[in-house]
């Protein structure tokens, strides 16, 4: 099983995500298509599907 956001090992603390900032991201990208506002995401700096987002610093 691999993280919705990013397709990386999930963790178990945070499932069905890998960190809680995938979890972030589902639920803006969830919000953002409820309500159809674009919402910038100057406090998350990992859009989906960025490969970049492997920061240990975050674990
Ligand atoms: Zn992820």
């Amino acid at each position: 099983m691999t993280c919705p956001i990013c397709a990386k090992a999930i963790d178990p603390k945070y499932r069905p995500f890998c960190s809680r900032r995938c979890a972030d991201v589902d639920l803006g990208r969830w919000l953002t298509e409820s309500y159809a506002i674009p919402v910038p995401e100057a406090d998350q700096d990992a859009p989906p599907g960025d490969h970049e987002a492997d920061d240990p610093s975050e674990r």
